[in-house]
């Protein structure tokens, strides 16, 4: 909590802390600051996002965190909360339950290849006993049948904030989408993503490949919302000779353009090998311009680079010194309770028989690295598609929803793809 810049009845959290397990609509609170907002669970409070919007939630005290955590799906997509970002709150006067309220599917590209009626497979059974508070324009993450749809709400009336209940009227218009200008941005990896590591935000990444050195670098630009560019360092040293450098100047070149920017260089030790360990002019010559770059950035700050490798020892010792990679940090191989969580990831959009015991997949991996378990999951999926294929029309551009809909993962899947 910031105390300095709160003024009564609003409060600013933090990072907040702690894995979050309430539902899209609900933000979690200490019972401090309900206290302090002079809430009661259940009240509706305006959440705004450090990037973005607004939203609202209900207020739910939760007696086991040390402050807010902001909600993550419906309300993290539209104010761009997430469960570690800032968010401002504040009480909001009871939006009406009875009125009318509209919501179409934003990203046209996941209705692709559904055929089925979208208000009765999402909207409804997400709505129906919740009594959920939604705000024109909020963008919200449905999930279910082995996707993530995402509504808009195009229309609410008679207030821009209406509390969905037994007698709003609720519109879905599955026929025409809302044309999402940044809809790539729902693929882009967030923390939340991310399992196994305690916010390693580091400089240099080293693991084995698979680790998810790559995923990390790319949740840090998608929640930092920075510019994300990736250089491979085999690519880079195979270039015509003088183009590795030049091409290394215009990536920096557009760092410099468009921040807050994270240049990600994969691979970084095919980049820059230990000068006293090679003879390569090239190699000198590349790693010189690097440095050149990585020291021509300190003023700005706002270009992070971030390095990874699975080989740190092979890497030319400038580059480790003070001011440049001088953060390391190893991504290792996960524990169980790592393991744990990356199933979860990886499994929460698939819809889980009763039987699925993730912990005991958990604890059965040992060994497994990160895209070992993603991989997993979604060979898991796979038995269970590839059991249905009989009533698949493969002849069809679409898979109709209740083929859909009958699918579901049970452990003997995954026991399949382990025992493999
Ligand atoms: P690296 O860059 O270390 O080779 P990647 O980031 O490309 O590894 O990881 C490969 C895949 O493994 C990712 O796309 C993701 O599906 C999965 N994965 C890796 N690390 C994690 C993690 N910590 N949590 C969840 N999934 C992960």
């Amino acid at each position: 909590m910031a105390g300095d810049k709160r003024a009564s009845n609003r409060l600013i959290a933090d990072d907040a802390e702690g894995r979050v397990t309430v539902d899209n609509s609900t933000a979690a609170l200490s019972e401090a600051v309900m206290n302090e907002l002079d809430l009661f669970t259940s009240d509706t409070v305006s959440l705004r996002g450090k990037v973005r919007r607004k939203t609202i939630c209900y207020a739910v005290m939760d007696i086991t965190r040390p402050a807010l955590t902001a909600p993550c799906g419906s309300a993290a997509a539209s104010a761009a909360t997430s469960a570690s970002s800032s968010a401002t709150s504040s009480p909001s006067s009871r939006a009406p339950t009875s009125g009318t309220a509209s919501a179409s599917p934003s990203a046209p590209s996941r209705t692709q290849g559904i055929a089925g009626d979208l208000f009765r497979l999402y909207l409804f059974p997400y709505f129906k006993n919740t009594l959920r508070p939604v705000r024109r324009s909020d963008r919200f993450l449905v999930r279910g049948h082995m996707r993530i749809m995402e509504f808009k709400v195009v229309e609410t009336d008679p207030d821009d904030c209406v509390i969905v209940a037994s007698d709003t009227k609720l519109y879905c218009d599955s026929t025409n989408p809302v044309k999402r200008e940044d809809e790539e941005r729902l693929d882009r990896p967030g923390y939340d993503d991310v399992g196994g590591v305690q916010k390693q935000l580091g400089i240099l990444l080293y693991g084995r490949s698979g680790t998810g050195k790559t995923l990390l670098a790319r949740a840090i630009a998608a929640e930092s919302d920075a510019h994300f560019i990736v250089v491979n360092g085999p690519e880079i040293m195979s270039m015509m000779a003088g183009q590795s450098e030049e091409n290394l100047r215009m990536v920096f070149r557009e760092a410099d353009e468009k921040v807050p920017s994270i240049i990600f260089m994969d691979e970084i030790d095919a980049i820059t090998p230990n000068r006293d360990k090679t003879n390569g002019e090239v190699e000198r010559r590349v790693v010189s311009q690097l440095l050149t770059l990585m020291d021509g950035l300190r003023p700005h700050a706002q270009v992070i680079v971030i390095g990874a490798t699975n080989r740190p020892n092979s890497l030319d010792p400038a580059l480790r010194r003070f001011g440049r990679f001088d953060r390391e940090l190893d991504i290792g191989v996960p524990d169980e309770v790592g393991r744990l969580e990356i199933l979860r990831i990886h499994t929460k959009d698939m819809p889980l028989v009763e039987d699925v015991d993730l912990e005991r997949v958990g604890k059965e991996t040992h060994g497994f690295i990160d895209a070992d378990l993603a991989s997993l999951c979604a060979e898991a999926a796979m038995q269970c598609i590839r059991e249905k294929m009989n009533v698949i029309d493969v002849e069809s551009d679409s898979i109709d929803m209740e083929v859909l809909n009958s699918m579901s993962v049970c452990m003997d899947h995954l026991k399949h793809v382990m025992e493999v």
